[in-house]
């Protein structure tokens, strides 16, 4: 059988398997194969040097039964239409399985954000909110950051929002700066959320979070803040990797010092008394955990039968293919799915929307007290469908996700 290789045919693909066990109307079947709404633009800016250049971005908009649009923006060099229709896609399950009022949107941007200034990207950013002006808002389509955004390109998302429509519109986009209207929590949430499914995984297999051996791919926002609050918990962090390659020690890293390394000198390798490491090698690597939190397609027919973790715990998304899945499946290795394990990013930017709507703060506690609850439901949810259906995680998340959205548009009709 060959491999299903690109992120849009993994996704139709798992869309597929979830049908297939919920005897779904082929109808719904066939409108959730397509995003409602895909927009492409042509984003126009003028450069440091002086020469304009136009860059290819979109917004996928999958489906908002259950509520307004909501999904992450992602600039990249390799973003493609498909792939951001996948992400969308991704997006509408992951807020249903955690069950938030959200339906799934994405967006992406053609480019090569390290080698614009600061200048450029946020030029880039404005002129791209300017042309999705009339498919975003509060109560439309609420972005997100993804790959290589951060909280500053939300603060200038919000900004052009607000001085088109002539105030200040804070709920039109999450993941800001906390001084704009940003939530406590919400930078680290999503690797909060990994780690806290991770527990819960380890506890089904007797394992405790303290001691465990963690890998992680990818050293961003996700396994960056994932490495640290696991380490913080008492694992033992053998790897870390980013675009540039991995480092590897079995006495354990200290992730807050390899931040302090990256941060200096652009990569986590050559860390001091660490051994540089290929990206193949820490996915293959003997350990408790093994966490992917870099981009899609990492773990494939061709490497599945080499991994030696217990438990994977997908920080990105899609990074295992449905024929991987299998594999893991039959290894008996713990996987929580992306739509569960990193679900407590989008939780927190629910939190925001809502404190933002209601021109509210919480307090951090507050926040994670909350998060704690409804990441720990949402992982026992998938797990008492799992059970049911004897199925992995992957396909009983897929199963509540796709059902609940199935259900919500059984209800609504089609009209116009
Ligand atoms: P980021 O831009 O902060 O970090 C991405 C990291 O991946 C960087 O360290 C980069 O060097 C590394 N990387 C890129 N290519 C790599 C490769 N081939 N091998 C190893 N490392 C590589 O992005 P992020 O926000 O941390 O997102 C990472 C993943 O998590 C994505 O799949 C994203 O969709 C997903 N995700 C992010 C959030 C969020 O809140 N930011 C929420 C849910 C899911």
């Amino acid at each position: 059988m060959g491999e299903t290789e690109t992120a849009l045919g993994v996704a139709l693909e798992q869309l597929r398997i979830a049908a297939e066990k919920l005897n779904l109307d082929p109808g719904i079947h066939e409108m959730l194969k397509h995003p409602k709404r895909s927009l492409i633009v042509s984003i126009t800016i003028q450069m440091d040097d002086d020469d304009v250049c136009v860059f290819t971005g979109c917004r996928v908009q999958h489906n908002d039964a259950r509520g307004p649009f909501k999904g992450g923006i992602r600039y990249h060099p390799n973003v493609t239409l498909d792939e951001v229709t996948a992400l969308a896609m991704w997006m509408t399950w992951k807020c249903a399985v955690a069950n938030i009022p959200y339906g799934g949107a994405k967006g992406g941007v053609c480019c090569n954000p390290k080698e614009m200034s600061k200048c450029e990207l946020e030029m880039l950013t404005r002129r791209y909110t300017s042309l999705l002006l009339d498919f975003i808002g509060p109560y439309r389509d609420v972005p997100a950051p993804d790959v290589y955004t951060d909280a500053q390109t939300m603060a200038w998302i919000m900004d052009t929002y607000s001085q088109f429509r002539g105030y200040s519109v804070p709920e039109c986009v999450t993941g800001k700066p906390i001084s704009v209207g940003g939530s406590e929590g919400r930078a680290e949430a999503t690797s909060r959320g990994v780690v806290i499914c991770s527990r819960e995984a380890a506890e089904h297999l007797g394992l405790k979070m303290k001691g465990a051996t963690v890998a992680v791919q990818g050293y961003g926002n996700v396994g960056g803040n994932t490495a640290k609050i696991a380490y913080d918990l008492g694992s033992k962090i053998i790897a870390v990797s980013d675009s540039r390659g991995g480092i590897y020690s079995q006495d354990g890293l200290n992730p807050h010092k390899v931040y302090e390394h990256k941060s200096k000198t652009g990569s986590v390798i050559d860390f001091p008394e660490s051994k540089n490491i290929a990206n193949e090698e820490l996915l293959e690597l003997k350990c408790d955990i093994l966490i992917p939190a870099a981009l899609e397609n990492q773990i494939t027919k061709a490497n599945a039968d080499k991994i030696k973790a217990k438990i994977v715990a997908e920080g990105a998304n899609g990074p295992t293919t449905p024929e991987a899945d299998k594999v893991l499946h039959e290894k008996d290795i713990f996987l929580v799915p992306d739509i569960l394990a990193n679900s407590a990013g989008v939780t927190v930017s629910y939190f925001e929307w809502v404190q933002n709507l209601t021109r509210e703060h919480w307090t951090l506690e507050e926040v994670n007290r909350k998060l704690e609850d409804r990441i720990v439901k949402a992982f026992n949810d998938v797990y008492k469908v799992a059970k049911k259906e004897e199925s992995d995680m992957r396909t009983a998340a897929l199963i509540l996700g796709v059902g609940r959205v199935s259900e919500a548009i059984k209800i609504l009709g089609l009209w116009p």
